[in-house]
C-alpha cells in the first residue's frame, strides 16, 4: 500500500511539472521569448556552447538571456555575466535536475521584455533531466568526443527527449579515438529524425549550424 502511494505521488510531481513547464512557454511566449534548454554531462561543453551562441547572436543584436543551473557554486554564472547578457544563477543543492519550478522562479527574476533569447543550462547530469521538462521551444543534449562512443546508446530517455543533439569536442575525436559517426548513428536509432551537429565549442566550429538547428539563423 505504501508502495502504491509513493508511485502516485511521483506520478503526480511530473504531471505537475509537465504542466508548469507548458506554463513557463507561454509566458516566456507572451513575452516574444525563445527558450532553449541545454543538457548534458559535467564537463562535455554546455556553458562553453552558450557562451558561443550569446556572442553570435549579441553580434546580430538578438538580445539573450541565461539561467544557470548548477548543483552548487557560481562559476557558470560569471562565466556568462561576463559576456554582458542577463543572467540567473540557480543552485539545485542535493537535486541532480532543474525543474519547472525553478526556473518559473528564476524567469521572475528577469525582464522579458527586454529579452529574445532564453538559454537554461540544466545541472550537468544525462538522467534527472529527462523526466522535467523545463519549458523550452527546443531542448539540446550536448555530449563529447572525449566521454566515449557510447554516451548516446546509454542515455536512450534523455536522448528521446530531445530535439537536437550536439557532439562536442570533435577536434579530438582522433586522438580519444571515437568515430563521432557512432553516436550519430546511436542518436539516429533512438530518435531517427533528430538533428546531430558535430561542434568544437573552443574552436568555434560547428556553431552556425546549431544555431540553424535552433532555428535563430
Ligand atoms: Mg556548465
Amino acid at each position: 500500500m505504501h508502495m502504491v502511494c509513493d508511485v502516485e505521488l511521483g506520478a503526480d510531481i511530473l504531471a505537475a511539472n509537465k504542466k508548469l513547464a507548458e506554463r513557463n512557454l507561454q509566458h516566456l511566449h507572451s513575452h516574444d521569448v525563445k527558450c532553449f534548454d541545454v543538457q548534458g554531462a559535467i564537463g562535455s561543453g554546455k556553458t562553453l556552447i552558450i557562451e558561443g551562441l550569446v556572442e553570435i547572436l549579441k553580434a546580430r543584436g538578438t538580445r539573450c538571456g541565461v539561467i544557470a543551473g548548477d548543483v552548487a557554486g557560481d562559476d557558470d554564472y560569471r562565466r556568462f555575466n561576463a559576456h554582458g547578457v542577463p543572467v540567473i544563477n540557480v543552485n539545485t543543492g542535493k537535486e541532480c535536475h532543474l525543474d519547472a519550478h525553478l526556473v518559473d522562479h528564476a524567469m521572475e527574476k528577469l525582464n522579458l521584455d527586454e529579452l529574445d533569447v532564453l538559454f537554461i543550462e540544466n545541472v550537468g547530469n544525462l538522467v534527472c533531466p529527462a523526466d522535467f521538462p523545463l519549458g523550452s521551444d527546443k531542448r539540446m543534449t550536448v555530449v563529447s568526443v572525449t566521454e566515449g562512443d557510447d554516451m548516446v546508446r546509454k542515455h536512450p530517455v534523455l536522448m528521446g527527449t530531445s530535439d537536437i543533439i550536439v557532439v562536442n569536442k570533435i577536434g579530438l575525436a582522433e586522438a580519444m579515438e571515437v568515430d563521432p559517426e557512432v553516436l550519430r548513428r546511436d542518436a539516429g536509432a533512438i530518435n531517427p529524425h533528430i538533428p546531430v551537429v558535430f561542434t568544437d565549442a573552443r574552436a568555434g566550429q560547428g556553431l552556425d549550424i546549431l544555431l540553424e538547428k535552433l532555428g535563430l539563423a
